[in-house]
């Protein structure tokens, strides 16, 4: 049995909104069920980061003010370590605040405040309207043929991608990055950034899986498979939800 898969929490207690600490439960449940052991861990303010002691970094999303607090904290203690551990093959998971901060700069007014640079995109914080509601993505990883993921997305900033800059996903309801471009999230090696709350992994199971399967290193299709009739069921009203 391949494991067990290690996981850092980034500031669980101030990047948790819309209970986004349910993504770290279906990782812990799905690994559990399948007797692949899982350590969980966090990292606060001011708490050094061990490049070496984890297969997945997650960082959920936040207000503004926290965002703030956490960006400095993350270039002052834990670029270094996380620019290592991507180095190395280590996962990276930032969900919408969490995502704005793993790439270059967040915008606001007239701050800037900078991120770890992991994805190479900018954003700004919008005057205009929030975009918030419910999302579908459709993502194609590896070799796999597309899949959908639906969530729900609420962020008043406005992402670009750097030239060289996959997407995550191209939308297929919803607003995505930007609300125009028609695309959403970021993926780099194994760096991952979407606005998809929802919460994420609860309503797209096999995303949780392929994130398993990456972290330890094997093909997802090497996943006991598990009884997953509510959870196909949860991924299905997550769609009509969104209207896909
Ligand atoms: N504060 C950020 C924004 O509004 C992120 C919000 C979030 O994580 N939902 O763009």
């Amino acid at each position: 049995m391949p494991g067990p898969l290690r996981v850092c929490a980034l500031y669980p207690d101030l990047m948790n909104i819309y209970a986004d600490r349910g993504n770290l439960t279906v990782l812990e449940r799905r690994c559990s069920w399948r007797g692949i052991g899982f350590q969980m861990s966090s990292s606060g303010l001011g708490e050094q980061l061990d490049p070496d002691a984890h297969e997945l970094f997650y960082i959920g999303g936040g207000q503004d003010r926290d965002q703030r607090l956490c960006a400095q904290d993350l270039i002052e203690t834990k670029r270094a370590a996380l620019h290592a551990a991507a180095a190395r093959g280590a996962l990276v998971l930032g969900v919408c605040g969490g995502y704005q901060l793993l790439g270059h700069s967040y915008t606001l007014d007239t701050e800037e405040i900078p991120g770890v640079g992991l994805l190479d995109v900018r954003t700004v914080r919008d005057d205009g309207p929030r975009l918030i509601g419910n999302i579908a993505i459709e993502v194609t990883l590896d070799a796999q043929r597309p899949h959908v993921l639906a969530g729900f997305e609420n962020h008043g900033g406005r992402t670009q991608l750097g030239p060289g800059q996959r997407p995550l996903g191209r939308v297929l309801k919803g607003h995505g990055n930007d609300g125009r471009s028609g695309l959403e999230g970021a993926l780099s090696a194994n760096t991952i950034g979407t606005y998809l709350h929802g919460p994420l992994l609860p309503k797209n199971v096999w995303f949780a899986d392929w994130l398993i399967a990456r972290a330890l290193g094997i093909d997802p299709a090497e996943l006991a498979p598990l009884q997953d009739a509510i959870e196909r069921q949860t991924h299905e009203s997550a769609r009509r939800a969104a209207g896909v």
